[in-house]
């Protein structure tokens, strides 16, 4: 591998932290990391372990609370506004988990529109975007539009689209979450020929069918809470919201007095009812003992007493009091 100054990845002691509420969530925790010039690297890791956060902080879309990324040789955080625009369209392209496309526009047209963005005009546009079609294999869906192609074949059209001026790393967020098998088998060995010398490419992913397939493998693993503070008891006001869901925290709740609702949130924002907790029952211990983000918000309904427990504790606790009953969290 050659990681230089002009090619490749870097990221050294990366940290970055969320503030939401009372809670600090810190996806990355002093990262370092390296992708040498025409590799693929997998970035592999269970929902909210910080994949997305990472290639935006490569992408230039936030910056990081600590630490240093290199993207051949520039530092987004670093870079004036038009700096920045011009990496991100120049050397960083970026392909999302959704495709993103324009449902209005045939194939060719959406992998053309970084290029009329850059100013190219007449027929070059047409010939570089057939150019990139035919490097994605779609040369023959020109003229059809997203709705009129499979899943694997609009992902294939957003990667066209992503290299439209040839940028020298190519970011893909979960570029497989929405296909079925069959297309992800297309999108994996396009991505593992695209990274050649001049190019980089970065997948996140936590499909491990592209393992085999990568020349290196950064694992980003959720760290069990470290939490041992001593058990507390704190009071909720009616409707006082305890914990919401995707934070992460490593206190498990035993409900004292009153009443907990655990409720899930959509996607579209509408509130879906999980359970009430009431005494003697606890809640809370998913996300911390599996080291993983709560899946489930928690609300006071009426006005609860409540004790904290780090793992440990609550461990000894649920062993000494059976009665107690688990609603997840
Ligand atoms: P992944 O892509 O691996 O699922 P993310 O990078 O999206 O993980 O999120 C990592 C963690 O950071 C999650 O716990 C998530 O809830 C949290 N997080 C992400 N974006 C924000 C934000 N804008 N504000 C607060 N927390 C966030
Ligand atoms: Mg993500």
């Amino acid at each position: 591998m050659t990681v230089t100054e002009r090619s490749g990845i870097t990221v050294r002691d990366l940290t970055m932290e969320y503030v939401s509420g009372d809670y600090v969530v810190r996806p990355l925790d002093n990262l370092s990391l390296e992708a040498g010039d025409g590799e693929l690297v997998v970035l592999l890791g269970p929902s909210g372990s910080g994949k997305t956060t990472l290639l935006s902080v490569l992408a230039g879309i936030l910056t990081p609370t600590s630490g240093t990324v290199g993207v051949c040789g520039r530092n987004p955080s670093k870079l004036s506004p038009d700096e920045l625009n011009d990496y991100r369209r120049a050397t960083v392209g970026i392909v999302f988990q959704g495709f993103n496309l324009i449902a209005s526009l045939s194939a060719r047209e959406n992998a053309a529109v970084p290029l009329r963005l850059s100013g190219m005009r007449g027929a070059a546009v047409r010939r570089r975007a057939d150019e990139l079609l035919a490097q994605v294999n779609l040369a023959d869906r020109a003229g059809h539009r997203p709705g009129r192609m499979s899943g694997g074949q609009q992902q294939r059209v957003a990667i066209a689209r992503a290299l439209a001026l040839n940028p020298p790393v190519l970011l893909a967020d979960e570029p497989t979450a929405h296909l079925d098998h069959v297309q992800v088998e297309g999108v994996i060995t396009l991505l593992r020929r695209l990274a050649e010398p001049g190019r980089t490419v970065l997948v996140s992913t936590h499909d491990d069918r592209m393992i085999p397939l990568a020349d290196r493998v950064i694992e980003l693993a959720p760290r069990i809470s470290e939490d041992t503070g001593p058990a507390e008891e704190l009071t909720l006001a009616k409707g006082d919201v305890l914990f919401e869901q995707g934070s992460r925290g490593g206190r498990v709740y035993y409900v004292e007095a009153g009443r907990m609702e655990i409720l899930r949130v959509q996607a579209d924002g509408t509130e879906e009812h999980l359970i009430y907790v009431e005494p003697p029952a606890y809640f809370g211990e998913m996300g911390p003992m599996l080291g993983l983000p709560r899946s489930a918000t928690a609300r006071a309904v009426t006005k609860s007493v409540l004790t904290s427990y780090s793992v440990r504790d609550f461990r000894h606790r649920a062993g000494a009091d059976e009665r107690a009953r688990g609603s997840g969290g």
